[in-house]
């Protein structure tokens, strides 16, 4: 190659056009490879040297490749050469300094690194010139000339080379920016189609392997895994795997913490191993039981929520190195993985959890039908469809109303209004599935919400066997009275006529007589009761009513239970006011209600027991009570012993009808009975009758 050493003139006026076709040429050029040729090829035609180089660093600083030009051929460096040029040689000292240098003779100059084929038998002593490629304070690479004759370059070349460069730091700059937002646009659109990819996958198990696929296409490598944490959060587990072993690391348990995936599950960072041999990091369990070798991987953490769920690890690359932007890619699949695995996680359980909600509503003993707020069947169990004797698919056109009658004040009418404050509503209907065939039912009625909508579930249980039990014990009731009342009012008819026919006897006779009369009164009086209990349930009116003097009733009262009380050891006093008003009442039915009350009092409370029966008026009426010092009623028994055939203690005597009937009574009056207690220490029940009552 022939150099021309321009004169001053020339040099300023050629300068001038240098710059003006480099800034020219280089605006147009937007490939890094290309901007770099054309920046040696053009500075060191116009500086006239016959080769150069220029290497360019990376946002961090860092080296990223070089180029060179050699008597007119380009050559590109990889990185591990270039260190030893900005570590020891001249483009390193401008590097450093962040100025142009200008060596006359490199033989002179310590800046200048001596290799062999610079030794005087080979190229021997030569000019150099280098300058940075600086844009504003950011350096983007440096640039430098050689002339193969010693002190051909001056401060000419110097100024030139530094003009050049200041132009191609921009033209460089430029072209990195472009290959940046080109990878960034691959990054974009590779992780844009995996999410297409991903998210149509069906299962769980599809998502996996689809994810793992899409590693594979983006990062082109031998081998990818996908593991997850395991509920505890305290090991990995390959869920899904490809390449060569895969069926054998599928499976595998990794301790978090453990190994390069197990330290990216602990600390969410991502770790990328260009050489598994050079590094300490790398635990080659796996490797050794597989019989896989692990060249280079990367392995990102997959997250659902900011939380860490998982790893995502690419195993050697084909092209035996990493692509620039695998960090972006493999977080970026990761990221869309966990919010897919999550998300498919959740669909999973509502599946599950309607599977289930179909299981027990299938399976349910008691009939159960859904409907909308119109009362339209939209579905049915077997035991409905059963008891109906109806088909499914005919009860699903059928509206609730068609299959019983509905409680309307229940439900607050044809809108359901009671219901949509989520309550429950129970009331008793009948089945007629057929002309002749009528069932009861206890129809349990309330909203339930399915995907978001509300619905009603009907279940309908069918209760013919308590009605027929409770017909029985009516049956009873009914029998026991009338059968018992007319024998007992001859018993104590006969036994009236044997006291006086035995009057002035007061030996053993008279008391034997007493015991008998009084045990005859007390069925009478259970029998009276339980017929009261019947009538007064069917919603009867009390009718006997007529002045009553009522201390004279809590005065027999208390003479009826006496003998049992005495028989205790127990006293039973009265509290009563000097006068009582009269009351328009069934004198009978109260004095019963005290008996009974009395009777408990003295049935439940222990052997010494202190009990107290009184009465006192106040504006509206009058309020009795009877007190005791025995066992006390827990609270939430305190509504229930007033119900039928409740009973606290199954071992005494009794059916629990008393205070059911006592409620009655009272209620029947338009009266109200409570009772008021401390356990252990005692109960008091009271009661109120009004003046005025129909
Ligand atoms: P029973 O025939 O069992 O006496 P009742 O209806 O009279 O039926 O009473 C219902 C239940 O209330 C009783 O079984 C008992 O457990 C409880 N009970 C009633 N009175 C008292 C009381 N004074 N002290 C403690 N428990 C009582």
């Amino acid at each position: 190659m022939i150099t021309v050493v321009p004169s001053q003139e020339a040099t300023s006026l050629s300068s001038l056009e240098l710059l003006y076709t480099i800034s020219r040429e280089l605006a147009s050029a937007l490939d890094l490879q290309t901007v770099l040729k054309q920046v040696l090829q053009l500075s060191s035609q116009f500086v006239g040297a016959n080769s150069g180089s220029i290497i360019v660093l990376d946002s961090e600083g860092q080296p990223v490749g070089s180029t060179i030009i050699y008597r007119g051929q380009i050559h590109t460096q990889q990185t591990e050469q270039i260190r030893d040029t900005i570590d020891k040689g001249l483009a390193g000292w401008v590097l450093r300094h962040r100025e142009a240098a200008l060596i006359p003779d490199t033989s002179l100059d310590p800046r200048w690194t001596k290799r062999p084929d610079d030794s005087p038998e080979q190229t021997g002593a030569k000019s150099a010139v280098s300058a940075p490629l600086m844009v504003r304070h950011t350096l983007a690479g440096v640039l430098t000339l050689v002339h193969p004759t010693p002190n051909t370059f001056n401060d000419d070349q110097l100024a030139l080379v530094r003009s050049i460069a200041d132009q191609a730091g921009i033209a460089v700059l430029n072209a990195q920016l472009y290959t940046e937002s080109l990878n960034r646009a691959r990054v974009m659109s590779a992780l844009a189609e995996s999410s297409l990819a991903i998210t149509a996958a069906l299962g769980t198990d599809d998502i996996l392997q689809r994810v793992l696929q899409q590693v594979h296409q983006a990062l082109e490598v031998e081998a990818v895994s996908l593991a997850l944490l395991t509920p505890d959060r305290k090991t990995l587990e390959i869920k899904e795997a490809t390449g060569p072993v895969a069926n054998e690391v599928r499976g595998w348990r990794l301790k978090i913490g453990e190994g390069v995936a197990g330290q990216v599950a602990r600390t969410g960072k991502t770790i990328i191993i260009p050489d598994t041999s050079q590094d300490a990091r790398f635990y080659a369990r796996v490797d050794k039981s597989t019989g896989f070798q692990t060249r280079a991987l990367a392995c990102a953490p997959i997250r659902s929520r900011g939380k860490i769920i998982g790893v995502l690890e690419a195993l050697n690359p084909l092209n035996r190195q990493f692509p620039h932007d695998t960090r972006l890619l493999l977080e970026g699949i990761g990221s869309l993985a966990g919010a897919v695995i999550e998300q498919r996680e959740l669909m999973d359980n509502l599946k599950n959890a309607r599977r289930r909600f179909q299981e027990l509503f299938e399976d349910s003993i008691d009939p159960i039908v859904i409907t909308d707020w119109t009362g339209k069947i939209i579905e049915a169990n077997r035991p409905a469809v059963f008891v109906n004797r109806t088909p499914k698919a005919e009860l699903l056109k059928m509206n609730i109303q068609q299959l019983h009658e509905i409680d309307q004040k229940k439900v607050g009418g044809p809108e359901f209004e009671n219901l949509r404050d989520d309550i429950m509503v129970y009331y008793e209907a009948t089945l007629r599935p057929a002309p002749d065939v009528e069932i009861p039912i206890e129809v349990n009625v309330r909203q339930i919400f399915f995907d978001n909508h509300g619905f009603l579930q009907w279940i309908l249980r069918d209760i013919t066997e308590r009605k027929h039990l409770d017909t029985l014990r009516d049956d009873l009731i009914s029998m026991i009275y009338h059968d018992l009342r007319s024998p007992l009012a001859n018993v104590l008819y006969s036994m009236d006529i044997l006291s006086s026919l035995l009057s002035g006897e007061n030996g053993m006779y008279g008391t034997l007589i007493d015991v008998a009369v009084r045990s005859a009164e007390r069925i009478q009086r259970l029998t009276s009761s339980l017929l009261d209990l019947k009538r007064l349930e069917a919603g009867q009116p009390v009718l006997n009513r007529d002045t009553t003097h009522l201390t004279e009733i809590i005065n027999d009262a208390v003479d009826a239970v006496k003998p049992v009380a005495e028989s205790k050891k127990q006293e039973v006093y009265t509290e009563l006011p000097a006068e009582l008003p009269t009351m328009n009442i069934d004198g009978d039915m109260i004095r019963r209600v005290i008996i009974n009350l009395l009777e408990n009092a003295i049935k439940y409370t222990p052997i010494n027991g202190r009990i107290g029966v009184g009465a006192n008026a106040f504006e509206g009426g009058v309020l009795f009570w009877v007190k005791d010092n025995g066992p006390g009623i827990s609270p939430e028994k305190r509504d229930s012993i007033f119900d039928k055939f409740t009973r606290l203690h199954t071992s005494g005597r009794g059916i629990g009808l008393g205070l059911a009937f006592c409620r009655l009574a009272v209620e029947g009056h338009q009266g109200r009975i409570w009772v008021e207690s401390e356990q252990g220490l005692g109960s008091v029940f009271l009661f109120t009758l009004p003046f005025h009552s129909s």
